[in-house]
């Protein structure tokens, strides 16, 4: 059933370049992506990871495939059409955290709407403060990001991510610059955030250790789907990659 997924992708290729200097980064991939869980996608570098993880989220098009949200097949919008369902559908939570250094976190964390031309509801706004105290940084609302720790700043940019209350969530190696601690507990929050708000997680990372806290693992090795595990300890998820690195 279609509607069972969070976004599907379907026969997904995309080529760069032309003419002798083509790479084709994904040779046809398909798999749908399940609400209310944490799929992460792991592979060598190269192998197509962030190519996947920008078409899912409608930052690029495709070769050629289907994106489908629902039924809405999103390869087909333009700019307009789909820079809006990217506004309302997906949050982002990327490595470099992408805080606005001038704006305080609360105002960071509003963006989204600002963007979008949107105010959140009275309930919805009581509901993002709410989730800042869950994520421990509700007394910190009204500094700007330099006066906060990387953790805390992730922090903010997962509640930022979490704020439009997106079907999806696409993380690319938000732990890469955290201290490990600080890493766990944002790989925790980004887990809660699937089961409590009904929100599907995509995690692209090297790190079998954040691979291990999703229900999901996908590995991309050449553009192309090899392995989909259900959730796997971070050693039997090391193996794995090792063995795919002496296969290529
Ligand atoms: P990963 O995230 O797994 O490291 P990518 O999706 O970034 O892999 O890249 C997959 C392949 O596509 C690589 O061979 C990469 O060099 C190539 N590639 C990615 N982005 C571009 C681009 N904008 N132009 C040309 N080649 C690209
Ligand atoms: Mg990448």
């Amino acid at each position: 059933m279609q509607g069972a997924a969070a976004v599907s992708a379907r026969a997904l290729r995309k080529v760069y370049g032309s003419g002798g200097a083509e790479v084709e980064a994904l040779r046809g991939v398909t798999v749908d992506i399940e609400p209310r869980r944490m799929t992460a996608i792991m592979g060598p570098s190269g192998s197509g990871k962030s190519t996947l993880m920008h078409l899912l989220a409608g930052l690029d098009t495709p070769t050629s495939g289907q994106v489908l949200y629902d039924d809405l097949d999103i390869t087909r919008l333009d700019d307009r059409r789909l820079t809006a369902l990217r506004r309302q559908e997906v949050g982002f939570v990327f490595q470099a955290f992408n805080l606005v250094p001038t704006l305080t976190v609360l105002e960071n964390v509003l963006l989204p709407f600002e963007l979008g031309g949107t105010k959140p509801s009275r309930e919805h706004h009581a509901w993002i403060l709410e989730r800042a105290v869950d994520l421990g940084i509700g007394r910190l609302l009204d500094r700007r990001p330099h006066q906060l720790s990387g953790g805390q700043q992730q922090r903010v940019a997962i509640l930022r991510a979490l704020a439009i209350r997106p079907r999806l969530i696409f993380a690319d190696e938000p732990t890469g610059n955290l201290d490990s601690r600080s890493g766990r507990e944002v790989l925790t929050l980004l887990e809660r955030a699937t089961r409590e708000h009904d929100q599907a997680v995509v995690l692209v990372t090297h790190d079998p250790g954040a691979a291990a806290h999703a229900d999901r693992v996908l590995f991309i090795s050449d553009g192309a789907v090899v392995h989909d595990v259900g959730r796997t300890d971070a050693s039997t998820l090391s193996e794995m990659v090792l063995a795919l690195a002496a296969a290529r």
